[in-house]
């Protein structure tokens, strides 16, 4: 399938100015990793845990999440594994978890509000997750962080468990990063103070966008509305990567823009550090970027945000950036 990008499985992800990225990959099942190594993945940048929670009649305990989490890490190899916890709700249901029925339920009680209000079932998954750690090198990313208040709390709850875990006698590795994603607008508005806490951000566009033009990623009636250039989702990418950056923090993204051709050059330019995709996305993007400058894409950025929509970015971007043999 990706046979005439084959050269870049064992490429460093470097741009033609010699700028170092990472692109990583995105996985829902521990099996799921060995298609990200079989393309020379440089880290896994979302492992969705959901899987171990849905399709069955129970939660999942702590040592069948242990494994899973350690059977990951174990294939990766010491390359990073961001593990995100749990992200029900929306429109992710457990069948023996009886979520309260919604008018708005991507606004309502879904991931981290979820896993806030039963902290007896997050301190199983956060105990898992520490007890993996010591297995390789593991990132633990919080989903739909909206409020400092949320992320201090999960930390809190994180240290607590990795406190008892080491009075138990389990060893925790002492270098887990620990972000959050960022996918709603107040998230990252407020990046700058974010940025002081957090190791890292990961930008989930699948939800930034939604939330920032009020519509629903999986209503078609208003799909035209679903605009990953639209300068407001721009702006805020570019506000959240500068507030990291300043901070000395680094910037991911695994919502689907981080694969698309027309977002990568401005990703590059405004100074991304990790891509994180589906698998079969790895080597094309390895090899588009390796054709980029990042330096002659800055200036471009300049044009691009003062454009004022959508399209005229995307035109501006295949016209002028898309490089294409
Ligand atoms: C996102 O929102 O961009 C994301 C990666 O998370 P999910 O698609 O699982 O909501
Ligand atoms: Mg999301």
């Amino acid at each position: 399938l990706q046979s005439e990008f084959d050269q870049f499985r064992s490429l460093p992800s470097i741009s033609a100015d010699g700028l170092h990225v990472e692109i990583a990959g995105n996985i829902g099942k521990p099996e799921d990793v060995d298609m990200i190594t079989s393309v020379g993945g440089d880290g896994i940048g979302l492992f969705r845990t959901e899987f171990l929670y849905m399709e069955r009649q129970e939660l999942p305990n702590e040592e069948e999440q242990f494994t899973a989490y350690r059977t990951v890490l174990e294939k990766m190899q010491g390359k990073p594994t961001i593990v995100r916890t749990l992200d029900i709700g929306g429109d992710k249901n457990l069948p023996y978890f009886q979520l309260p029925t919604e008018m708005n339920p991507f606004l309502g009680y879904r991931a981290i509000r979820i896993c806030l209000s039963h902290p007896e079932m997050f301190r199983t998954q956060l105990r898992a997750l520490l007890r993996a750690s010591a297995f390789g090198n593991l990132k633990i990313m919080f989903p739909m962080i909206a409020t400092l208040d949320e992320f201090r709390m999960a930390k809190a709850l994180l240290l607590e468990e990795k406190k008892l875990l080491q009075n138990e006698g389990f060893i925790v590795s002492e270098t887990i990063e620990v972000g959050i994603m960022i996918e709603i607008p107040s998230a990252a508005m407020i990046a700058d103070l974010f940025a002081k806490e957090v190791d890292f951000f990961s930008i989930g566009t699948n939800d930034l966008i939604q939330y920032t033009l009020a519509t629903d990623r999986m209503n078609e009636n208003v799909s035209y509305l679903y605009q990953p250039y639209h300068p407001a989702v721009l702006r805020l990418i570019k506000t959240v990567i500068d507030a990291a950056h300043h901070h000395g923090k680094w910037v991911g993204m695994c919502g689907e823009m981080a694969g698309d051709e027309v977002a990568i050059p401005i990703l590059l330019a405004f100074g991304l550090d990790e891509f994180s995709m589906t698998a079969s996305s790895i080597l094309k993007t390895r090899a588009q970027i390796a054709k980029h400058s990042q330096k002659d894409l800055i200036q471009h950025t300049e044009r691009i945000l003062i454009l004022s929509t959508a399209s005229e970015v995307e035109d501006y971007v295949r016209k002028f950036l898309l490089i294409h043999d």
